[in-house]
């Protein structure tokens, strides 16, 4: 089956970040501001050292290209958390030692390449501070196109259980599992009547243009009110049939920003092997082979495939006025 190594490894790496992650919400942990301002967290780190350490040794020449680096934590200041996470990372990997973990954590750095990884260590960082939705998000891309994706998303629940693990491989379909593996298969809604489809979007009114999906959502004749979650959890709750559509409009202030590949490339595949589609807002693919950054693509539409060229249609219409 191709593929099965990366997907057996890439769930192994994510389960254990995602485990790592819960472990530090369930106690008291600092947030610190990067550069842009965004907040990072012991769990963001750790779970990229875990992450990039699991993929390293089973695929030592791949590319990763993940969110976080490690700058941060080689500050002598900083010495004191460095020390935290080798300890959190330790429970996990135990020959982990203050200089492997900034080495495994900067394996991240790597460059977009015909084959290469791409990790959001933890999507949604304010939802996981909140102690709401957030997700890990790991992707393989080869020639452009995504060809594995894991989503955790330790806080979704799963029939009894807290906690929910997406997979999706190209061709194959897409999975959804309980940590200790249950898993059944999803498939998006075959909702298409304008009463009943549900629009879901981020709970941060600062990350897409609110005001204006819901006027998207006002054309398509939606009546219920839109579902808010953090993170590509949101993928997740469109190939599960909870929502059917998910949009992600820049901010006018924003309309120059384009997306993280990170953000988007595990989310997409496991929708689309769900039976949905996911393009831009000008129903253009969105393009893995540009950078870090979806360069070529403006905002997203993920939906069940069925109302898909409809909403891309409202979409058009909008912007025309
Ligand atoms: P969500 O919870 O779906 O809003 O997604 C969280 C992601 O939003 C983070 O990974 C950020 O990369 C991204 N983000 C941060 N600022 C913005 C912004 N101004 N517009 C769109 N996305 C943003
Ligand atoms: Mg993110």
């Amino acid at each position: 089956m191709p593929h099965l190594k990366e997907q057996q490894v890439a769930i192994a790496a994510v389960t254990a970040a995602a485990r790592l992650c819960q472990q530090i919400r369930q106690g008291s942990f600092q947030a610190f501001a990067k550069a842009d301002q965004s907040p990072v967290t012991l769990a963001d780190l750790g779970s990229q050292a875990i992450v990039c350490q699991t993929l390293s040794a089973a695929f030592a020449d791949d590319s990763i290209v993940a969110e976080e680096d490690a700058q941060m934590l080689r500050q002598p200041s900083n010495r004191g958390i460095l020390e935290q996470i080798t300890e959190r990372v330790r429970q996990t990997v135990p020959q982990t030692t203050p200089d492997l973990l900034t080495e495994w954590i900067d394996r991240g750095k790597g460059q977009t390449a015909a084959r290469y990884w791409t990790l959001d260590p933890i999507d949604g960082t304010k939802g996981f501070i909140r102690g709401d939705q957030y997700a890990i998000a790991l992707a393989l891309i080869e020639y452009g196109q995504v060809q594995l994706g894991v989503l955790a998303c330790p806080a979704l629940p799963f029939q009894e259980h807290i906690g929910t693990l997406f997979v999706a491989v190209s061709g194959q379909g897409t999975t959804m599992m309980t940590f200790n593996g249950t898993s059944q298969p999803v498939q998006v809604s075959q909702r298409g009547g304008s009463d009943s489809v549900r629009l879901i979007e981020s709970v941060e009114s600062a990350h897409s243009d609110r005001p204006r999906q819901e006027e998207i959502a006002r054309k398509l004749g939606l009546s219920c009110t839109p579902m808010r979650m953090d993170s590509q959890a949101k993928y997740g709750a469109v190939a599960k049939g909870d929502a059917d559509l998910y949009l992600r409009i820049p901010l006018p202030q924003d309309s120059s920003r384009r997306e993280n590949i990170w953000d988007h490339a595990a989310g997409a595949i496991i929708v689309e092997e769900a039976g949905g589609r996911v393009t831009d807002l000008d129903g253009q693919p969105l393009k893995f082979s540009c950078g870090a950054k979806l360069a070529q693509n403006r905002g997203i539409v993920a939906s069940n495939g069925l109302i898909h060229e409809q909403v891309l249609g409202a979409i058009a219409a909008c912007d025309q006025v």
